[in-house]
């Protein structure tokens, strides 16, 4: 703990002072973050300084997995954190951010080790269809390396579609409002990979030019009225 005071005294007598204006700005104007990242809460997979994004910059919920409880499954931190973004902030884009040796995938794939965590062994049902796609879709006599990188990678994707059972979601993308990020923090490395929903794959971001286009698991596109709906008919 000492060192988490010592930190809180280095910002106090040193960072706050030169950053005191900036502050009052954000409470005399108010938070206006671009994007929401939803991450894992591994200490070592910090949003804000992935992307060296300052106070203001990015609205961040993080839990055990980067996991997005799908709609209905009652009221939740997440679920309220996506609706307060998208809603109230109108953010233009929604990041799911997995990454490497996360201690969640690694519960996924040995439940027997979660025998005295049973609140992470019931959030990680959220995941099992991540599991299931590894078992079932991917070679079995994967190295168990390759198998968790996998599950990580799998469960970003999954989450993205929990993600577009959120009616705010779901309704800013039909707006085009809304993007949907699919990305995976390689720890060791530092390599940040994004999901590419055309191509349905992972590309590394230094892998692109400078003026290339991010990938995107889900673009927005403006949604038409339907033009094959006519109203029912008055009954005679
Ligand atoms: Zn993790």
């Amino acid at each position: 703990m000492d060192n988490i005071i010592e930190g809180i005294s280095e910002f106090q007598d040193k960072v706050f002072p030169g950053q005191q204006a900036m502050y009052q700005r954000l409470v005399r104007d108010g938070q206006q973050p671009k994007a929401l990242i939803i991450a894992c809460a591994d200490s070592r997979v910090s949003p804000e300084h992935i992307t060296q994004a300052g106070p203001g910059e990015l609205f961040v919920c993080r839990n055990a997995g980067n996991i997005v409880p799908p709609f209905s499954t009652g009221t939740g931190g997440v679920s309220s954190a996506i609706e307060y973004a998208v809603v109230a902030l109108g953010v233009r884009d929604v990041v799911v951010c997995g990454h490497s040796d996360c201690g969640a995938m690694k519960g996924l794939m040995s439940p027997e080790a979660l025998a005295r965590m049973p609140n992470v062994a019931a959030w990680l049902r959220h995941s099992h269809a991540a599991e299931r796609i590894v078992c079932e879709a991917y070679p079995a006599d994967m190295d168990p390396k390759e198998r968790h990188r996998a599950l990580a990678l799998e469960n970003v994707i999954v989450q993205l579609a929990n993600l577009r059972t959120h009616p705010s979601v779901a309704a800013g993308l039909a707006k085009g409002q809304l993007r949907l990020h699919g990305w995976f923090f390689e720890i060791e490395t530092g390599t940040l990979l994004a999901y590419d929903g055309e191509a349905g794959r992972f590309l590394p971001l230094d892998a692109l030019d400078s003026a290339g286009d991010f990938p995107v698991a889900q673009g927005s596109a403006v949604r038409m009225a339907a033009p094959e709906y006519a109203p029912p008919q008055a009954a005679a």
